[in-house]
């Protein structure tokens, strides 16, 4: 299962490849990809299908044998995106002979983890449309699995010229963002203070740039010319490889396990599910979003998930009422990092609630609905977790910090589904690096598919 992760982390350097990645592991199991603009009332919804949108990606299997009368829906939400550091659409600056590349953070990173790492650069580019064959060309991989989905236009109707958004990564060492000498600054291990704007700007050559530097090397990269490139929505990713991590490897070191490793986990159970119960659709939600805030057409914030469960109810014969029923008798299971104690701050916990790495999923409570976890949901999910037989935890937050949030609450104030915030433990999350138990992994999967198996 480690494995599987590590490779898809390796191929999620941004929450559009994350997607990207969803979709073609249930692709492998029989999964239709359709789009949003598609309609969905043909579909065989027990073979199962994906849809994608940018970085979200939802997907569904139904039971052979549905009572529109008695549908209900088993969902496990998750996130694609990671706290980064993304170009800006003028990136090209330079100081004192530095070729440099601005960037705006974003989410709630770990300013610090960033330094003196070497960068990759990953994301979706739009090309005007007479240049799309030619990326398709350049690429490695097939013209259609390079080609994103337009999801935002009316399917079969997009006006002649349209332009094209097309995935691209760069795994090149491009980028670093130097930490200053600790000759020229005495203090810095008394309190390291980054200014977003000053300090985080990566270096990228030597000498005095263009001023459409990076535009010509992306041009370059997918072999069209640079008035061919239009836009592009384009993030850093450290370059080194996860790794197993510790005297046996019990833990493991990546990039975006928050939260990629939820992502897998419920991908991999949908996967491995050998059948789902009569009158239950089993639905995975990847947004993108999450970790600024979740506004935004793909959020967990949009209409994007209530419209995708109406419209697979109507697939499936339900009528509103019945869809409106279905919803109140359904769990949603938000699968995202949570915290394990850390050895050298163990008073920033709750004494009394002290998750453990390699200890099992965590169920995340808290009675402001930080997390969405009540009695009901919070012991639906020990269910699981015993019929799978895996160990979970618990956790609350000290009472004199503020507690982070979820896609759950959202997800649970939008629909008004019932929600359980549950999550494996980790250290550093946030950082550019995090770390995680290697037995985790297989627990929350093996947690995730009971959850699907028993509806
Ligand atoms: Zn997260």
């Amino acid at each position: 299962m480690l494995d599987s992760l590590f490779g898809f982390i390796e191929a999620s350097p941004s929450p559009y490849h994350a997607a990207a990645a969803a979709a073609d592991r249930l692709a492998t199991t029989g999964c239709a990809e359709t789009g949003r603009s598609d309609s969905w009332s043909e579909l065989d919804i027990a073979q199962g299908f994906v849809v994608r949108d940018g970085g979200t990606m939802a997907a569904v299997r139904a039971g052979t044998a549905v009572d529109p009368e008695r549908l209900r829906f088993s969902v496990i939400g998750a996130h694609t995106d990671s706290p980064n550091l993304r170009l800006r659409p003028q990136p090209d600056t330079s100081t004192l002979g530095y070729r440099q590349l601005g960037v705006e953070v974003y989410g709630g990173v770990l300013l610090n983890s960033w330094l003196d790492r070497d960068l990759g650069l990953s994301g979706r580019v739009t090309v005007a449309s007479e240049a799309t064959e030619a990326v398709a060309d350049a690429s490695a991989g097939p013209a259609d699995a390079l080609v994103e989905p337009t999801a935002h236009l009316p399917s079969g109707n997009e006006p002649d010229g349209s332009p094209a958004t097309v995935l691209w990564r760069c795994d090149r060492a491009l980028l670093r963002v130097p930490q200053l000498a600790i000759h020229l600054d005495r203090e810095v291990n008394d309190g390291l203070k980054l200014n977003r704007q000053q300090h985080m700007t990566p270096v990228w050559g030597l000498g005095e740039p263009s001023s459409d530097g990076f535009r010509e090397f992306l041009a370059a990269e997918l072999a069209v010319e640079p008035d061919a490139v239009l836009a592009w929505d384009v993030m850093a990713h450290d370059l080194t490889p996860p790794a197993r991590l510790g005297r046996d490897g019990e833990m493991y070191a990546a990039g975006r396990i928050d939260n990629l490793a939820s992502c897998h986990a419920a991908v991999e159970a949908l996967a491995a599910l050998d059948a789902v119960p009569d009158d239950t659709a089993a639905v995975i939600v990847l947004f993108d979003h999450e970790e600024i805030g979740s506004d935004s057409a793909t959020g967990a914030g949009s209409p994007i998930l209530a419209d995708a469960l109406e419209r697979i109810a109507a697939a499936l014969g339900a009528s509103r009422e019945q869809y409106l029923r279905a919803v109140a008798r359904s769990l949603c299971v938000s699968a995202d990092g949570a915290h394990a104690v850390h050895p050298n701050y163990p008073e920033r916990h709750e004494p009394q609630h002290l998750p453990l790495l390699n200890g099992g999923p965590v169920v995340k409570t808290n009675v402001n609905v930080r997390y969405a976890t009540d009695a009901h949901t919070h012991a639906r999910f020990i269910a699981a977790c015993a019929a799978a037989g895996v160990p979970y935890q618990i956790y609350s937050h000290r009472g004199d910090l503020p507690c982070g949030s979820t896609i759950g609450p959202i997800t649970a104030s939008r629909l008004g589904m019932s929600v359980v915030d549950v999550g494996s433990p980790q250290l550093s999350m946030h950082s550019a690096r995090e770390l995680g138990g290697s037995d985790d992994p297989a627990m929350l999967t093996a947690a995730l598919g009971a959850f699907l198996a028993v509806g």
